[in-house]
This record gives structure tokens, C-alpha cells and sequence, in this order.
């Protein structure tokens, strides 16, 4: 197999033979060759129904043409400025109008350093020191969000990887998903709140969705306490639909970050929200942020393409709802139980019910997962490796990709 060969090779060249740390597949991973539509085609040759999709952004399918042709028609006029360029405009304008809570964007060139710079501003905003985040939840790799989850309700943190410090995760705290009086209590007994970060709903324990008025008591609690909400929509912003989770469950976050889709499969992050807010971003105000990539004409291209077919093919969001509905209701009986979806979104997990925090998420079947897996991909479906990542389809699974879907789960279960 070549790519038992690349990757024992790999493994002398970067730590673990990968770029980022879920790749590593045991006991090798398979390497991609090329990807169309919903297919990846891998070094040994073998074509796989892709539900992994980059980890969320390939909402158009690989290598659709609209975007390919933007990308090409930008290459011609070069790919990095270092100047304003007037794509900046374009996308900023999309953003903005897609989104009722947001009045200004500031572009930068991942989820991490999106909501790194977002809970930076949230503190330079307020001039208070601690965040709130959702037991579970994952905001990219950087030391303020790196933190151990399951350590308690309540209590601060406790570094989650060698290297952060503890000083650094002290400040931020934990509560559960889907747990109001946590919340509410939290921020009865600490008055140095600055904001509460989550992403509304759980993209990274596989798919956990808000209980009934969750986000709106959320919006509420927070605003009685003056600490801003930030919605981490990486994943969900144009994932759940236009204008992403905020819109559809209709909640005015007060700083919003973007990434993965807005960028049409290239490089990109957005942190945006309320004028006064956003102010406060160098160069009109004293939080800095900087970015040589920052903008990046080609990465605005991409993002543009997609957002504007998305935008103007609103149908296929209710078009993939209806794919993985029938998903759902296609499999055996007991697994129907702890089938979770939403719009294009969805995770089978190996326990009785859907979780609806991170310790029920935690009480999965991982073992049977293992298994599952490599049953599934011997099938021909590429699922993410992990019982705790989210699966997706994109506006080009087919029906006939469903069908082959849905056999594999009943034959793999
Ligand atoms: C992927 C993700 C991030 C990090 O984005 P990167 O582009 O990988 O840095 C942040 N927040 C959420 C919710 C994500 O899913």
C-alpha cells in the first residue's frame, strides 16, 4: 500500500506523520490522491464517499466548479497583496448582511486565531479577566481554551495539553452544554467575567443540539450579567444555513467567529459583531490583532464564491435536512435512538440516547465506534476517525451516495 509507505516515511519528517493530530489514523492513515464532488480518490486507488469534508468547510463538495473558477480567476491577478484589496469589501458586505448581530468583520486566517482574537477584544472591551466556555467545547489550539473538560462543573481550569500554563487556563472556566443554573450560578459568584464562548451547538463531541430555549435563557443570563456572548459558528456559520446557528435559532450574540465555509476550502477565520465592539480592534482601538496573511485575495475568493451560491440556492439547506433525516430513519432500530442531526450535520453515537452534555458524550461505546469505522471505510465511506467528530454531507451527495450511505451503516452496525 503506498500509503503505509508515505506514512511510515512521515512518521520520521513530522511529529506523528501528520499536520494535525486527528489525521493520524492507525494503523496508518490512508492518503488522498485527489477529490471531486463527494468522492475522495486515495493513493491505492480506492474512491470513498467523503462525510468528513475537510472537518466541516468542503460544504460545496470537492473542487466545485464555481469555486475552482474563482480561485483561478483570482490566481491570474496574483495571491497576496499585503495592500487593501476590494474582495475584502465583497465578503465583509456578505457577512454583515447575512448576520443581523454583526456591523463589522476583521478577517484573519484560522478558526484559532479567530477566537483568540475574540476573547482578547472581549477583554479589552469590558476590562475583565475571565471567560466562560462549554465543558467539551473546542475553540481551536491555542493555551486560554485548552482546557482539561470533565474536571468538574464549575471549577477553573486545569491545562489540557504540556505547555500551556496554568496561570493562563485559570482564567477561563467551564460549565456544562445545556445547563442554565450552572451558568447562572458562575456568574453569581464571579463578578470578573468577561465573556462566555460556545458554540451553539456542540460541533466537536460529535453533534450535540441545544435543548429547548437553551441559547435564548443563555442570551438572557448573560446580558443581565454584562458579559458578552460569543458564538463560535466555525463550524455551524452557513453549515445550519444562512446566517448559521444565530439566525435559525434567531439570538443576537455579541461577537460571532467565523471560519471553515466562509473560506470555500481555503485558509480563512472572521471574528465580527456589534459596531462599538469591533471598534476596539487596532488599528481604530487598543486590542491588537495583526495577520500577514490576513485578507488573503484568494482565500476571500473562495469564500465569496461559495457564500454567494449558497446564498442563492437557499434550497439545498432544506435539500441535505431531508438526506440525512432519511439517514437516520434508514437505520436499524435501536441505533435510530442515538442518531443525532441537524440539517447536514449528524454523528451515530454508541449509546442509548443522544447526549446532551459532554460527560453523557463521554459514556459512548468507543471501542464499537473502532470498529464500526473501519467497516464503514472498508465500505467505501470515509467517516471522520473519531466518535467525537461531526459527519457532514455536502450539496453534492447524491442520492445514490445516500442509498450507498445508508447500506453501509446497516451492513456495519
Ligand atoms: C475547527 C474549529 C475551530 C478552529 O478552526 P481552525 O481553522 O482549525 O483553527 C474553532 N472553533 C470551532 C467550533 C471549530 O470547529
Amino acid at each position: 500500500m503506498k500509503s503505509e509507505v508515505f506514512f511510515n516515511e512521515a512518521k520520521g519528517l513530522m511529529p506523528g506523520g501528520v499536520s494535525s493530530p486527528v489525521r493520524a489514523i492507525r494503523p496508518y492513515p490512508f492518503y488522498t490522491r485527489s477529490a471531486r464532488g463527494s468522492r475522495l480518490v486515495t493513493e491505492d486507488d480506492a474512491e470513498l464517499i467523503d462525510c468528513c469534508l475537510g472537518y466541516g468547510p468542503m460544504i460545496m463538495g470537492h473542487a466545485h466548479q464555481a469555486v475552482r473558477e474563482a480561485i483561478e480567476g483570482q490566481l491570474a491577478s496574483g495571491w497576496l497583496y499585503g495592500t487593501p484589496s476590494e474582495r475584502e469589501l465583497k465578503l465583509a458586505r456578505r457577512i454583515i448582511a447575512d448576520h443581523p448581530s454583526v456591523d463589522m468583520v476583521r478577517f484573519v486566517s484560522s478558526g484559532s486565531e479567530a477566537t483568540m482574537a475574540a476573547i482578547r477584544l472581549a477583554r479589552g472591551y469590558t476590562g475583565k479577566k475571565d471567560i466562560i466556555k462549554i465543558e467539551g467545547g473546542f475553540h481551536g489550539a491555542h493555551d486560554g481554551v485548552l482546557i482539561k473538560a470533565g474536571s468538574g462543573a464549575t471549577t477553573m481550569g486545569v491545562p489540557d495539553s504540556a505547555g500551556v500554563i496554568e496561570d493562563v487556563v485559570a482564567h477561563t472556566a467551564q460549565v456544562p452544554y445545556n445547563d442554565t443554573e450552572a451558568l447562572s450560578a458562575l456568574l453569581e459568584k464571579n463578578d470578573d467575567i468577561a465573556a462566555f464562548i460556545l458554540e451553539p451547538v456542540l460541533g466537536n463531541i460529535g453533534t450535540i443540539l441545544p435543548e429547548k430555549d437553551y441559547l435564548k435563557e443563555v442570551r438572557a443570563i448573560t446580558e443581565e450579567h454584562d458579559v458578552l456572548l460569543i458564538f463560535d459558528e466555525v463550524i455551524t456559520g452557513y453549515r445550519l444555513g444562512i446566517g448559521g446557528a444565530q439566525v435559525k435559532y434567531d439570538i443576537r450574540p455579541d461577537l460571532t467567529t467565523l471560519g471553515k465555509i466562509i473560506g470555500g476550502g481555503l485558509p480563512i477565520g472572521c471574528f465580527a459583531g456589534r459596531r462599538e465592539i469591533m471598534e476596539m480592534v487596532a488599528p481604530a482601538g487598543p486590542v491588537y490583532q495583526a495577520g500577514t496573511f490576513s485578507g488573503n485575495p484568494l482565500s476571500l475568493a473562495a469564500g465569496a464564491a461559495t457564500l454567494d451560491y449558497l446564498t442563492g440556492h437557499r434550497e439545498v439547506y432544506d435539500a441535505m435536512d431531508d438526506k440525512t433525516r432519511a439517514l437516520g430513519e434508514s437505520l436499524p432500530a435501536p441505533y435510530r435512538d442515538s442518531f443525532v442531526r441537524l440539517g447536514s450535520m449528524f454523528k451515530l453515537y454508541f449509546r442509548d440516547t443522544p447526549p446532551t452534555n459532554y460527560v453523557e458524550a463521554k459514556e459512548s461505546d468507543t471501542a464499537r465506534f473502532g470498529a464500526f469505522w473501519k467497516k464503514m471505510l472498508a465500505a467505501g465511506v470515509f467517516l471522520p476517525p473519531s466518535q467525537y467528530e461531526t459527519n457532514f454531507i455536502s450539496i453534492a451527495h447524491s442520492d445514490s451516495d445516500m442509498e450507498t450511505i445508508a447500506g453501509a451503516y446497516t451492513t456495519c452496525l
